[in-house]
């Protein structure tokens, strides 16, 4: 059983989505035990989303936010009738236009009430943005079916487990990997192939939440470790992981192998093409990862696994570099800071309390 998780450029219009679909048909086929997709929002409708949710939290109504849902509603039916079969597109559309209204009443009911103690600022960005991935998956199902395969949309809200910090939730791993593994066996292998939206989770509430930006990365992890899956695919826009940013460095190569602390450390330090918190479940399970590109299927793209470095001939001195935006140095300087016990506690505290509440 495999895993493929599609990132938003590789789902960002009719032409992609298609391209994605046939990815799925070749990776799945004849594979044992079958697969599960999971899916990010088309490409750049998080980010129209989110500047919606920004102006709903701060109370604006009226005809722009309107006309703004009104162009994402247009975007995706018309990927809709672009991809789907003749004798689907009147359900897909329905549903296309049930999860619109939805949104339009969200944004509404965001702007009227506004932030409360009980639904904070983060809880309302989360119940809008998820729109994103929940219309994704319906266009991607609708793209596998119109090549024949039976493929549903699945809304990972009551899989996913969380606790409440919206926009950037933590995951409970245990309670996730069983409500993940208990639906799959409820489908079981030749029920329809599960189109899982990435990114998405719930408090025990049952409050949506979200997993942090690139959240479909760990998505996948979990649904991968959850059912113990021979591989788990991240398939972006980008031959792989590379020696560097390849929108910064013209010259970056992709990096055939890489072992999990390598991975990790590459894409804490910047390299977003695989979000850090992936790694953890697909390494508890000893789970391969690999980074592939929608564009160039035929490319081997990069294999992330446990395999020892020294047991690899390499050649090179340096696996990757990478890089982050707007860091901060700061240094501290004083007398008795040598030999004070407590110092380092004290300031890491107060950077605690400093930083932005997420809820
Ligand atoms: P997706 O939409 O598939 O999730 P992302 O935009 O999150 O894709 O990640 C892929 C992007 O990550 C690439 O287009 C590239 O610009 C960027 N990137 C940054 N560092 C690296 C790196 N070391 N290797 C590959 N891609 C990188
Ligand atoms: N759609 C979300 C984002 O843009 C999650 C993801 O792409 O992984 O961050
Ligand atoms: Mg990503």
């Amino acid at each position: 059983m495999k895993v493929l998780k599609f990132g938003g450029s590789s789902v960002a219009d009719a032409s992609r989505l298609r391209a994605a679909a046939r990815i799925v048909e070749r990776q799945l086929d004849g594979c044992p035990g079958g697969g599960a997709v999971v899916v990010s929002a088309l490409g750049g409708v998080t980010d129209r989303l989110l500047a919606l949710a920004a102006g709903a939290v701060e109370g604006n109504g009226g005809d722009e936010p309107a006309r703004e849902a009104a162009a994402l509603r247009d975007h995706h039916l018309k990927i809709a009738a672009e991809v789907a079969a003749e004798a689907d597109l009147a359900d897909l559309s329905a549903a296309i236009d049930e999860l619109c209204d939805g949104l339009v009443r969200e944004l509404d009911d965001c702007a009227r009430a506004g932030v409360t103690p009980e639904r904070p600022r983060g809880a309302w960005i989360d119940r809008i943005v998820c729109h994103g991935e929940l219309l994704s998956t319906r266009l991607l199902a609708a793209a596998l079916r119109a090549r024949g395969l039976p493929a549903e949309a699945r809304d990972a809200r009551p899989l996913v487990r969380t606790d409440r910090s919206f926009q950037a939730a933590q995951v409970a791993l245990e309670p996730t990997m069983d409500a993940i593994a208990s639906h799959f066996a409820g489908i079981g292998e030749d029920g329809p192939l599960q189109v899982v939206t990435g990114f998405l989770g719930s408090t025990p509430e049952g409050a949506t939440t979200t997993l942090g930006r690139s959240g479909s990365d760990l998505t996948a992890s979990l649904v991968g470790a959850a059912l113990d899956a021979e591989q788990i695919e991240i398939w972006t826009d980008v031959p792989g992981v590379m020696t560097a940013d390849p929108r910064r460095v013209e010259d970056a190569l992709p990096i055939p192998r890489l072992s999990y602390e390598e991975m990790l450390e590459l894409s804490h330090f910047g390299a977003k093409v695989v979000y850090p918190p992936t790694v953890t479940p697909a390494r508890r399970k000893a789970i391969p990862l690999l980074v592939r590109s929608t564009l160039d299927p035929e490319h081997p793209g990069t294999l992330v696994d446990g395999t020892r470095d020294r047991e690899r001939a390499r050649g090179t001195a340096v696996t990757g570099i990478s890089s982050i935006d707007d860091v901060h140095l700061m240094l501290l300087v004083g007398d008795n800071l040598v030999g004070t016990p407590g110092v380092a506690a004290r300031l890491f505290d107060a950077l605690r309390r400093a930083a932005p509440a997420r809820s």
